[in-house]
């Protein structure tokens, strides 16, 4: 049953085939994203430098000169607590002077203060937390009336507003589920977040905020104040720092009777020329350092966190197909795969990543889990397809090829359409077979918060069904390398979005 795993893989995809990604010209992402040669590239060892004027290099310059945000700064790492901790006592010197007791008392009560003094400075310095300054509460004004309500709007030192009561006093249209909501106005416009995800849309065009859409009390929706400053038209915004309040009014048109106040359309604007805010569109990816590993990972950091960063963002999906003559070099044996016997391969740098992500969750407690597939061939793919082929229609020997087709594709990949034909992506899981039932294991829950670390992205999100066309596979792992795992990771992307969303910012 050696491609159990595997077949099983392909039969949960379900491929709705009337289900094509929407906003993504696949002939821009193949020209732009593709590296030259189609075969990813394997990492030089050492210190292989970028080569300018490549198109990775165009890419990196213009991400480079993309827009830093005024809200974050550049290097936002906090200086290192150790200079914190307070100086050690000095431990009282022992002189016992045999002639006299009192005194070896008095020194022995000497001691006893001391160890007491040094006991209390350890006790303060773990318990001390700096105060976060930032920590204020503000006032809202909702609407024009003094409805004022008085919360903590900051979270992770960045202003937050309440939507939910922003919807209410403008009478939003609210649609979309949970997860996705829609806020529409009057005029049609509207924008649209995705909870835990700083990329939100106007009208369509995607923008980035300073922090993510967040869920709080009563279900309310909150999200970054400088967003609504930014885009809402409609609605005024007053800050008072001093007094630590913010006005949120609708704002009221020039009227000539007494009549009751007329409001004016609230409108969601990205203006002329205007700047995204907030996300820093270099961020400062951490190094090895910053990552919080428990284990020296250091031999793995060149696999992990590749100096040729561009080198594994090939995109391969129903619209961007590779052929018969892409064959990955370096492609070594994966480690971690299960043990029976299976011969599974990846690209080298992706393979050595992955051991250094097994290192990680195996210390973490997450020993169970195992690589099922890696590789697949364009033949291989071919062999599989017709199989499935040649069985529906035996099974129903009505259908013509096309249609016996059309039903194959809804669980199993075209060839040139699989990313396994990369060698850059995995499946793994502790299950018996990839099943979507391993989102629900504490290991899925480590993998997902932590894989970036490691350069490796969820390939198939449970919220971007639409976009990918595939349902969710939470075993399924691609990498691409930590710069841009980390940056899809913050954006709350899936790889097509996050490949358009270079495109945009090259083109601008
Ligand atoms: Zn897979």
């Amino acid at each position: 049953m050696n491609n159990f795993d595997e077949n099983n893989e392909f039969v949960r995809r379900k491929i709705d085939p009337n289900t094509t990604p929407q906003n993504i010209s696949g002939r821009n992402l193949g020209q732009v994203r593709r590296p030259q040669n189609t075969a990813p590239r394997a990492p030089q060892n050492g210190q292989a430098k970028p080569r300018p004027g490549t198109q990775g290099e165009q890419l990196r310059r213009s991400v480079n000169s993309g827009v830093r945000s005024a809200g974050t700064p550049a290097n936002p790492r906090p200086a290192s607590p150790r200079t914190n901790h307070p100086p050690k006592p000095e431990r009282p010197k022992k002189e016992i002077d045999k002639g006299s007791i009192l005194r070896n008392i008095l020194i022995f009560i000497a001691m006893l203060a001391g160890l007491l003094i040094l006991g209390s400075a350890l006790l303060l310095s773990t318990l001390y937390v700096a105060p976060e300054k930032t920590k204020t509460t503000y006032s809202y004004y909702y609407g024009s009336d003094d409805k004022s309500t008085s919360e903590s709007v900051t979270v992770n030192k960045v202003l937050y507003m309440n939507l939910t009561e922003i919807s209410d006093m403008c009478a939003f249209t609210v649609s979309g589920t949970k997860a996705s909501l829609r806020y529409t106005a009057d005029q049609g416009e509207y924008v649209e977040f995705t909870i835990g995800s700083v990329s939100a849309k106007i009208n369509g065009d995607i923008v980035n905020m300073e922090g993510a859409a967040l869920v709080r009390e009563n279900e309310n929706v909150w999200i970054p104040l400088s967003f609504g400053e930014a885009y809402f038209g409609g609605i005024l915004f007053e800050r008072d720092e001093e007094e630590s309040t913010i006005k949120i009014l609708r704002e009221e048109l020039p009227e000539s009777s007494d009549e009751a106040p007329i409001y004016a359309d609230v409108t969601f604007r990205i203006k002329g020329s205007q700047t995204i805010e907030g996300i820093d569109e270099d961020p400062d990816i951490g190094d090895i350092a910053d990552m919080g590993f428990v284990n020296d990972l250091s031999e793995y950091e060149q696999y992990m966190n590749p100096s040729d960063r561009d080198a594994y963002l090939i995109l391969v999906n129903k619209t961007n197909s590779i052929s018969a003559e892409d064959i990955p070099e370096n492609l070594v044996s994966i480690v971690n795969v299960r043990q029976d016997g299976r011969k599974e391969q990846m690209v080298e740098c992706a393979e050595k990543a992955l051991e250094a992500l097994f290192i990680e969750m195996k210390s973490a407690g997450y020993t169970d889990v195992s690589v099922t597939s890696g590789y697949r061939s364009y033949n291989k793919q071919v062999s599989l397809f017709t199989t499935y082929l040649q069985r529906e229609m035996a099974n129903n020997p009505s259908l013509s090829e096309a249609e016996a087709k059309e039903i194959v594709l809804t669980y199993s990949a075209f060839p040139g359409t699989s990313e396994h034909q990369t060698g850059l992506c995995c499946d793994m899981h502790n299950l018996p077979s990839a099943d979507v039932a391993f989102a629900q294991k504490e290991a899925y829950t480590w993998l997902k918060e932590n894989c970036y670390k490691f350069g490796f992205i969820i390939r198939f999100p449970e919220d971007k069904v639409d976009i990918t066309g595939y349902s969710f596979e939470p075993w399924h792992y691609r990498f691409v390398g930590r710069y841009h795992a980390t940056r899809i990771h913050n954006l709350g992307m899936c790889l097509e979005e996050y490949i358009e969303h270079l495109s945009r910012a090259e083109n601008q």
